[in-house]
């Protein structure tokens, strides 16, 4: 199959190679575990990129989760431009931060207050820095394979770009910045002494590809963090707002001490919120002693974006997500394998997974192993080739979103056919 032209994507990297480090504002945007370079985005529409180029490709990016109606929604541009036209960034308290907060302490049952930040790395740093304070404890404990943003303490086995580019952590991270975090392999209960501040994980881990933990995990993980006097955080970065409007945690019957958000609920714009109840949140400046603050923290345009989002989010709209992702794993699990190809498709309600392998990936081993084969970067080419834009990496999740129609999935299925096809008979 002919490539598409990409001269103008091409011509663009080059140049952002000039002035930016890889060309890029985010490791993996830069296409290096799967070679090739990158289309550079012109605008996007509902289930659709178009690239520089004028190519156009039905996007399983979406913001890496942060579009969950689609691009450009209506109802998502008109609310930023109402608030724009008001003023972009004050510095001052705002209406739409309560209107916010509020949304999100109905939807999340036990979560009472909320403290609004810009990014998702954010949200979990002053998490981990909360829970600190709140028990005088230093250790953290973390899994293999969960992301929670790049903090110097939490960056340490850290699934999706970190794993993408094959580190372990970072360079820049002094010995003592990680020394409180331990690293448990996912699935796995671990031991806490009476110094573990907190145990950070993804209720369900969408930056491994996508590992469902065992129904009774994140309740046994609750149980062993009573008896150790340790605050358990639920970072539902990807999953709140993504699996259900309550996130993750209802529906495993377990309520962490402290939520991270962070995509979904900013509308596509730099939002993030850390949550909890209001003993524990109490503990954050200005009425506590934890600190932390933001120039742009519940900034307008942003709270106006992820309201106009979350307005739309109603039960329906989560099963009819689900009912299109189950359907989509399904024809892609029949495609591939059809082609010759071995292939698990993991699925978490709204959430989609895609390993090359022959067995159910349960932790980081699992996903390194299954990524290791080198089968997903031909994949993702084919499917690119013929207009279906996957993640670049074979750590990330599929992220269908509202916009995506039967027939766009239908076309889904048949691509990956052809792609699956080709990547074998080339092997
Ligand atoms: C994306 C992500 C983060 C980091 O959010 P940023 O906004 O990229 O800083 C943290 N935790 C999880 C689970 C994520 O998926």
């Amino acid at each position: 199959m002919a490539d598409p032209d990409h001269s103008r994507s091409n011509e663009l990297f080059e140049r952002a190679l000039r002035v930016t480090p890889g060309g890029v504002n985010s490791p993996v945007r830069a296409f290096g575990s799967v070679g090739g370079s990158p289309y550079f985005v012109a605008s996007a529409s509902g289930a659709f990129v178009t690239d520089a180029d004028g190519n156009e490709y039905l996007d399983y990016v979406q913001s890496w989760g942060a579009s969950i109606l689609g691009h450009a929604d209506p109802a998502v541009l008109d609310a930023v431009n109402r608030a724009a036209a008001k003023g972009t960034t004050y510095g001052a308290p705002t209406e739409g931060e309560v209107l916010l907060a509020e949304t999100l302490v109905e939807a999340v049952p036990g979560c009472e207050q909320v403290r609004l930040v810009s990014s998702g790395t954010e949200a979990t740093m002053t998490a981990v820095r909360l829970a600190r304070g709140a028990t005088g404890r230093s250790r953290v404990v973390k899994f293999a394979g969960c992301y929670h943003g790049h903090s110097d303490g939490l960056l340490a086995a850290g699934g999706s770009g970190v794993a993408t580019l094959g580190l372990a952590g970072s360079e820049g991270v002094p010995a003592g910045a990680v020394a409180d975090t331990i690293v448990a392999p996912y699935g796995v209960v671990p031991e806490l002494g009476d110094d573990v501040a907190c145990v950070i994980v993804e209720p369900v881990a969408a930056n491994m590809g996508l590992v469902v933990p065992e129904p009774e995990y994140l309740a046994r993980l609750r149980s062993a963090c009573d008896a150790a006097g340790t605050l358990l955080i639920f970072d539902e970065v990807i999953t709140g707002f993504r699996v259900a409007r309550s996130g993750a945690a209802p529906l495993f019957g377990v309520q962490p001490d402290l939520w991270t958000f962070g995509k979904v609920i900013g509308g596509g714009l730099p939002l993030a919120a850390l949550a909890g109840k209001v003993e524990l949140m109490e503990h954050l400046a200005p009425v506590g002693s934890v600190y932390q603050a933001g120039t742009l923290s519940g900034n307008p345009l942003a709270t106006a974006a992820g309201l106009a989002v979350l307005a739309q989010l109603d039960e329906g709209a989560y099963d009819s997500l689900a009912a299109r992702v189950a359907r989509l794993a399904q024809g892609l699990r029949e495609a591939i394998s059809s082609a010759g190809l071995e292939v698990q498709v993991p699925v978490f309600r709204t959430l989609l997974g895609i390993y090359f392998t022959d067995s159910p990936v349960e932790n980081y081993d699992g996903a390194v192993r299954a990524a290791s084969n080198g089968i997903y970067a031909p994949f993702f080419q084919a499917m690119l080739r013929r207009g279906v834009a996957l993640a670049p990496s074979a750590y990330e999740v599929g992220f269908c979103s509202l916009a995506h129609s039967e027939s766009d999935i239908d076309r889904t299925i048949e691509t990956a056919a052809a792609a699956a096809s080709e990547v074998a008979a080339a092997r």
